[in-house]
């Protein structure tokens, strides 16, 4: 046997024959698509089932729900992987595969579990998370969609904004989604439901067009209007949701932290490449030091970035809440990492890294939207101060 490949960032055997499975298809399927689905901000519906097909749909799913059964460590490889040559596809498999999946596995009820996952898993439903509203984004529990119970039902009324997925045209629904919404008079008093497409009184809202960044992903606004759904679709116990939320933004911060390494070493590899081959006054461009110090300081926060982003998954347990510091700490890091370093190669590569010919452009578009989704920066360093008040002594 020879010396084992394994370390920090592939952390096993399976972990290693992943990335070279995604890493693979991403190159050959991914890539040759990503600049026309970015110029065109179409979701490429063929193209994320055949996710379901390599078994990356239900990653942290059990298998007896049609899952892989596999770890964070696994999700953040798929997610690196996926974003290095298409963040905005790769921010529609979060949606699906963390947000609503990940969360239905962790969250929901054996028999919702049955339902719901199979489908979720295969890519035959595509499903998203719907917790920020017009009126309310950080502030998440000022939300003002009301969950009222009627007898057997409960009856939605609010709109939700923002939602990944939610049509997947300009036209089309989602399949299916996990909604918040207030059960009761408190600010924590939210519950978790699962709203399908056609349910009476559900319909898309606005399809929010012209993004900067992440094109490939579909953006939408949801309404609810006197939307009744059986009693049966509420997720966990009424009124205890707020708990659901935080355990699932950890995978959810996580995973987008990974996004962002993707978008760093992807520019990272751009920008090496083109200082080698481009000349300038006689000499490849690495020789100068102005910018050996663009390539370098980028590899090095790369770096850091990275292993932060795995020693952080290599501990979180899926279901439990434990390290909200590190998994705002990642995503805090990392998305400003990511958009200096796609910032840097457009600077390295002058003109031609301002088109999108070059890559570099739609990569710096992309990273910007991790300093905003999932959690804000302020919302990350607000978080992560009133979280090391507790412990002023760090280990
Ligand atoms: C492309 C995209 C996809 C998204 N996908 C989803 C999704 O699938 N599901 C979902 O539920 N949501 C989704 N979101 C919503 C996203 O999570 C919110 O945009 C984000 O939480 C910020 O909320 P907001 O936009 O309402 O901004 P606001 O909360 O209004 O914030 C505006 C500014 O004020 C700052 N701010 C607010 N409160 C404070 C404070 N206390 N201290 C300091 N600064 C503060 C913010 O940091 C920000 O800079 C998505 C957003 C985008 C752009």
């Amino acid at each position: 046997m020879g010396p084992s490949m394994t370390d920090l960032f592939n952390p096993s055997d399976e972990h290693l024959a992943l990335r070279r499975m995604v890493r693979d298809f991403a190159e050959k399927e991914v890539e040759p698509q990503a600049a026309e689905y970015d110029r065109t901000e179409k979701f490429n519906h063929a193209l994320f089932r055949s996710l379901g097909d390599l078994g990356l749909l239900g990653i942290t799913v059990e298998e007896r729900f049609g899952g892989s059964g596999m770890d964070p460590t696994a999700a953040v490889i798929v997610h690196e992987e996926l974003s290095a040559v298409d963040p905005g596809f790769c921010l529609a498999y979060l949606a699906h595969s963390m947000l609503f999946v990940n969360n239905l596995q962790q969250n929901g009820s054996d028999d919702q579990r049955k339902k719901y996952l199979p489908g979720a898993c295969s890519g035959d439903l595509i499903g998203g998370m719907c917790m920020s509203e017009p009126g309310a984004g950080t502030d998440v529990l000022g939300m003002s969609t009301t969950a009222t119970r009627d007898g057997d039902d409960f009856v939605l009324n609010g709109a939700k904004m923002w939602i990944t997925n939610g049509a997947i045209d300009d036209t089309t629904l989602g399949d299916i989604f996990l909604v918040y919404a207030r059960t009761g008079q408190t600010r924590a008093d939210v519950s978790l439901f699962l709203v399908e497409k056609g349910t009476p009184g559900f319909s898309l809202g606005q399809r929010i067009k012209d993004k900067l960044g992440m094109r490939a992903s579909p953006t939408a606004e949801l309404v609810f209007e006197d939307c009744r759904i059986p009693a049966s679709n509420l997720v966990g116990t009424e009124g205890h949701a707020t708990l659901h939320m935080m355990r699932n933004l950890e995978i959810e911060r996580l995973t987008l932290a990974g996004m962002s390494l993707g978008i760093a070493r992807r520019s990272i590899e751009i920008m090496n490449n083109y200082a080698t081959e481009r000349k300038s006054f006689g000499h490849a461009l690495r020789d100068f030091g102005q910018i050996q110090r663009h390539i370098a300081e980028s590899y090095c926060e790369y770096m850091a970035g990275r292993s932060y982003v795995y020693h952080t998954a290599n501990q979180l347990k899926l279901g439990s809440s434990g390290n909200r510091v590190d998994s705002d700490g990642v995503k805090l890091y990392c998305a400003a990492m990511a958009k200096t370093v796609a910032d840097r190669a457009i600077q390295v590569l002058g003109g031609y890294g301002y088109v999108g010919e070059y890559t570099v452009e739609r990569l710096w578009r992309d990273a910007k939207l991790l300093e905003i989704g999932g959690g804000t920066n302020e919302a990350h360093q607000k978080n992560i101060t009133r979280d090391l008040s507790k412990r002023l002594t760090l280990k």
